[in-house]
């Protein structure tokens, strides 16, 4: 497209926008399972409307808009409410998860620069299944990352004693998830924060996707194991507000056990020609839109509403287990929140992916191993017998039809 030379009006230039939406998934009818986070007309309304009111102001100016400002102080004082913070707890808001990754990594490597460690070269250890957002925050920062394969009990959990064998004097970081995004499992974080003891090393939970879930999951009787700040080694978390939060899309958090931890992430410039700047994360700009709508939600939903939403999806996953373990499916480790991974051991998942796709579903695939991989959303218990309905159907397909060419076909769109 070329810039038009005279401007269009805003009704024509409206209903080209919407019309662009046609060939998008289908999220509004249930049928994704991956990047949208569905709970529901009214809690879009609050996002939408509360975005908007602050749509304009910028939380790069917290003396211009004290509003913003304590809007995050609330929002991240409601997260260390939820995730065990001791006094002195601290955080900030960021634009997502691997923002959040990014300055927790940053602040461990400061911090142990600050002890004279890691001078030279430094090093994260981490589980196989940790999400990316690590290996790209340490690639802008040259740090290198030692992924570690998960135990080989089936349970999907990180190996902690292959992890503490991995650490050497470099380690600025051992990473836990709660939970890890390609099988929906729990990390062993107390198992993890006492070998974080032994090594001295920063234990940070990744709970991008369960940092607002699993605390009320647990409240509504789940079995959740000990994840945050309550276990003792836990330096740092990342969760987000833009997934199981519900909040609008920008939203995130990064807590530290501390403020002599906290105090490594923000960046502190007056060096040039400007004013002297201080900025708590990687941004500069911080939309006052997404702050504002990841407070109205947290105020909207309260812990009531929470737990009544991540009770729905929990509902719904176990739905998804009894019925894919009748067409033969077995599931991955025990998931616990609203991620689940499920593998046939007749059918290829790339084969089984190819036919669900065809009948409309956006989902996911788990690689490790090849697995179908749904993440739910309240609005899921609508939709998912037409899932299953369709899964039957897509078993079905690939039986009678030519698994190693229909999963040929898949993996060649992923490549
Ligand atoms: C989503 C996710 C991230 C990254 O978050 P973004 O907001 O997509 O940057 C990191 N870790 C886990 C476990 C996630 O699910």
């Amino acid at each position: 497209m070329e810039m038009p030379t005279k401007g269009r009006a805003w009704d024509t230039v409206k209903t080209d926008l919407i019309n662009r939406g046609g060939n998008d998934a289908k999220w509004r009818d249930g049928k994704t399972a991956v990047y949208v986070f569905n709970a529901g007309e009214d809690i879009a309304a609050v996002q939408k409307e509360a975005y908007t009111a602050y749509m304009s102001e910028n939380g790069l100016g917290p003396a211009a808009f004290p509003s913003l400002a304590q809007m995050e102080k609330d929002v991240i004082a409601m997260a260390l409410g939820l995730l065990h913070g001791p006094e002195g707890a601290t955080g900030a808001m960021t634009s997502g998860g691997t923002d959040s990754i990014t300055m927790a990594i940053k602040a461990a490597r400061d911090h142990a620069r600050a002890e004279g460690r890691a001078q030279e070269k430094a090093n994260v250890v981490l589980p196989q299944s940790a999400h990316l957002a690590f290996d790209k925050a340490c690639h802008l920062m040259d740090i290198e990352v030692r992924r570690i394969p998960l135990r080989d009990d089936g349970s999907y959990e990180a190996d902690v004693p292959a992890m503490e064998a991995a650490c050497d004097a470099d380690t600025i970081m051992m990473v836990g998830s709660a939970p890890n995004f390609p099988h929906g499992i729990i990390d062993p974080i107390a198992e993890l924060g006492e070998a974080a003891e032994r090594k001295g090393a920063w234990l940070h939970v990744d709970a991008c996707v369960g940092g607002y879930f699993a605390p009320f999951a647990r409240m509504n009787g789940v079995p959740v194991p000990p994840f945050d700040f309550a276990v003792p080694a836990v330096q740092s978390m990342s969760a987000d507000l833009h997934k199981y939060g519900y909040a609008a899309k920008g939203a995130s958090t990064v807590l530290f056990r501390s403020e002599a931890r906290y105090q490594h992430m923000p960046f502190d410039f007056s060096c040039w020609s400007g004013a002297p700047m201080t900025t708590p994360t990687l941004a500069g700009t911080r939309p006052g839109g997404a702050i504002a709508a990841a407070w109205a939600v947290m105020n909207y939903l309260g812990v009531d509403g929470y737990r009544r939403l991540q009770g729905e999806v929990c509902a719904t996953r176990e739905r998804v287990e009894e019925g894919v373990k009748a067409l033969g499916f077995e599931i991955l480790g025990n998931p616990l929140l609203g991620l689940i991974a499920f593998a046939h051991p007749d059918h290829h998942a790339l084969a089984l992916y190819g036919e669900i796709y065809r009948r409309g579903w956006f989902t996911s695939v788990t690689i490790e191993p090849p697995s179908l991989h749904l993440m739910l959303s309240p609005k899921h218990s609508e939709f998912i017998d037409a899932y299953l309905e369709d899964l039957a159907d897509s078993v079905k397909a690939v039986a009678a039809g030519d698994d190693a060419k229909a999963a040929e076909k898949v993996e060649a769109r992923y490549s």
